[in-house]
């Protein structure tokens, strides 16, 4: 039995597939594993290759001193959370015999027989750096002014206290891109915390949204939620009404059709994977990873592992319910090719929640299957308008339950 893992037994039980050909780790029972990124999807690879592979020598890289995380940072904005929730150190590590390098890793060499870092050879690579904002095509823009505040380590309180400053009667006007980008439901979540501020301040003041798209997820429970608690303050621009952004000039947001005038503009920028993906030559051409598998392979470098918002994974959405998934199944899988054993059946799942109120939450998910090699989303469920208040108090427990819960299993000291 492995320290706190599973183990051969446990790898063998969830045995689902066919056993591999000879794998291309087969037998390197102490292998030297790096894991670039130490957020969601990099801290749960890490902690479960060394629950699954004791001699293993792990080290994860990861440059911020800190992990400030997304996720909740929306609740924090609505002030129904507190912020000091969503920080965490990457402690666990030491304790777990994990090698942490402070260091923004560049670019990860593959012209060699093993994939390098600064150097240093591995046998296998798991990218996990999350994602990078894209500079987007408005003219004017300026995302050091106006940052989106949609990476970990930014926090959201500058947010909050630039939206406290404003005066009464405030038009907010937020940009959001088209899909794919991190976390789909978020920017709406974000303008309705906006919202749900300014009302419990007793400020007078709106949110317009201009979409690159021409619909959005939980449309319906957002739309319901706006007309419902918080009136004429939400107002959502689809893209074939407005046309694109194109400019920021001034205090206005010109876009193809019409002119936006703003008291705070929020800009969420188009992203893509980490830059050290695309500079290390692990794109597609749109920006994102690709994959191939349960282990999360790439396609183009047998030694590199792409997990998390920065890979593409089929109908899986970009979050951290889905990174942890997804890491939890290609450290199994890459366990079960070191010590040469069969693949464990892959379980994939998502959950998402948004907080919609102090006492209201929805949410939408369910499972993945691999199917013809790609990742197909099946039997899910989503909230619907008109669910009781008691159902939705129920779920705004279960959805902070979920964020200590969550975060404990990635940052905590156990595992
Ligand atoms: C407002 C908002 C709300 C959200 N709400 C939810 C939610 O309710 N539920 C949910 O499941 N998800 C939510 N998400 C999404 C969630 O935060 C992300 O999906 C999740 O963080 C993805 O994990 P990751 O490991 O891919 O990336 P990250 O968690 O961002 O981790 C990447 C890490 O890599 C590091 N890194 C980057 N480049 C390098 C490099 N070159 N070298 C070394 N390290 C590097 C970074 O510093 C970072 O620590 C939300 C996101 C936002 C923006």
């Amino acid at each position: 039995m492995t320290k706190g893992g599973i183990g051969r037994r446990g790898l063998l039980a969830g045995a689902g597939a066919a056993l591999l050909s000879r794998p291309l780790n087969a037998g390197t029972l102490a292998p030297a594993l790096a894991v670039v990124g130490g957020g969601i999807a990099g801290m749960t690879a890490a902690r479960r290759l060394r629950a699954l592979l004791p001699a293993a020598r792990i080290t994860v890289f990861e440059p911020l001193p800190a992990y400030h995380a997304c996720y909740g940072a929306n609740q924090v904005l609505g002030g129904w959370l507190d912020d000091a929730r969503l920080r965490f150190r990457h402690d666990a590590l030491a304790r777990l015999g994990i090698g942490l390098v402070r260091e923004t890793v560049a670019r990860i060499d593959l012209d060699g027989a093993r994939p390098r870092i600064g150097g240093r050879a591995f046998d296998h690579v798991v990218l996990a750096a999350g994602v990078a904002m894209a500079a987007p095509a408005y003219d004017g823009y300026d995302p050091a002014a106006t940052p989106p505040y949609w990476t970990a380590g930014e926090g959201i309180l500058p947010l909050r206290d630039r939206i406290d400053a404003l005066p009464d009667d405030a038009t907010v006007v937020m940009v959001v891109p088209g899909a794919p980008y991190r976390c789909p439901p978020a920017p709406y979540e974000r303008a309705t915390a906006i919202a749900a501020r300014m009302q419990a301040r007793g400020r007078r003041g709106r949110v317009v949204i201009l979409d690159a798209k021409g619909s959005f997820p939980k449309q319906a429970l957002f739309e319901d939620a706006w007309r419902r608690l918080y009136p004429g303050r939400v107002e959502w621009l689809p893209l074939d009404m407005i046309g694109r952004v194109t400019a920021i000039a001034g205090d206005a947001v010109i876009t193809a059709t019409d002119r936006f005038r703003f008291d705070l503009l929020h800009v969420i920028p188009p992203q893509t994977a980490a830059r050290v993906a695309l500079d290390s030559g692990l794109g597609d051409g749109t920006g994102w990873v690709p994959v191939t598998g349960p282990a999360f392979r790439h396609p183009r470098a047998a030694r590199v592992s792409a997990l998390g918002d920065g890979c593409i994974a089929g109908d899986m959405p970009k979050s951290a319910f889905s990174a942890n998934a997804q890491a939890r199944v290609a450290a199994a899988t890459l366990a079960a090719e070191f010590l040469d054993l069969p693949a464990p059946a892959p379980d994939l799942f998502n959950t998402c929640y948004s907080r919609l109120a102090e006492a209201e939450t929805v949410l939408v998910g369910g499972p993945f299957a691999f199917v013809d090699g790609r990742i197909k989303a099946h039997d899910g469920f989503i909230s619907t308008p008109g669910e009781s208040a008691e159902k939705r108090k129920a779920q705004t427990e279960e959805a902070v339950a979920w964020i200590d819960l969550f975060s404990a299993g990635i940052f905590g000291a156990g595992d």
